[in-house]
């Protein structure tokens, strides 16, 4: 399983396309994709393999957009298919996700959502962090990236996560428990990904999220770092790839 993301000033779809293969000796049974240009987002997924995701993008959608993200999923909640494949949409379709781990409670938060009128298309744990993170920002009317830490903190489990908002073209959000992620650093584009082979190409500056970091990537403005459990900041550390 593996998730790939960038957001800059090229064509996203290329880049998170051979990401993806990159990742691909993770291990996965399904893929895919979603790309916005500012307007509309794109999304594509499917049970299978990279390739078979590539077939279904040429028929099903336009791939513009400097904004994406990519994920092959490694099921834990949900059989393999179409459905249940990542990324996916909350209710409102202005939030899109996909996700790396396991969300443990996922079913009492569930039964919450659901109380609240909260309705689920996949057997997913994913979707279900993704419209907690909707009614959070809904009801303490926050920004994206606050309610992605409020939401987290309500959150027993594992992930890796990449969360965009269709109100938001400029930003991506991030955050790690437990399973990888790595964000490139070009100028002015960044990268997402469970390692630095999907970027390794573009840019051989990473900073490595430890567990419980969660980052708001900004194109043209850089990435903002901070605890998901006391929101301190955290000072960017980035390397320099030895490859
Ligand atoms: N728990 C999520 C699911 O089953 C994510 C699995 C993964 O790590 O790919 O959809």
């Amino acid at each position: 399983c593996g998730i790939v993301g960038y957001i800059g000033h090229r064509e996203a779809y290329p880049i998170i396309m051979k990401g993806l293969q990159r990742l691909e000796y993770r291990g996965y049974d399904s893929a895919g994709i979603a790309l916005f240009d500012g307007n509309n987002i794109k999304l594509s997924k499917t049970k299978g393999k990279v390739v078979d995701l590539e077939d279904r993008v040429a028929k099903e959608i336009n791939t513009e957009g400097s904004l994406g993200i990519g994920h092959t999923r490694w099921a834990t909640h949900g059989v393999p298919n179409d459905v249940n494949s990542h990324p996916h949409y909350s209710n409102s379709g202005n939030l899109v996700i996909i996700h790396n781990g396991i969300i443990e409670n996922y079913e009492s938060l569930k039964k919450e959502l659901t109380k609240r009128g909260y309705t689920f298309k996949s057997d997913t744990d994913t979707e279900v962090l993704i419209n907690l993170i909707e009614d959070v920002k809904k009801n303490e009317n926050t920004k994206l990236g606050k309610a992605v830490q409020i939401a987290l903190n309500q959150v027993v489990g594992a992930y890796a996560i990449a969360v965009f908002d269709k109100n938001k073209p400029n930003e991506i959000v991030v955050a790690r428990l437990g399973s990888p992620l790595a964000i490139g650093i070009g100028e002015d584009e960044f990268f997402i990904a469970s390692d630095a082979s999907p970027f390794i190409e573009y840019t051989k500056n990473a900073i490595y999220l430890e567990d419980e970091e969660m980052a708001i990537v900004r194109r043209n403005k850089g990435v903002k770092i901070r605890k998901i459990k006391d929101d301190s900041l955290v000072d960017p550390y980035i390397q320099e790839l030895q490859i």
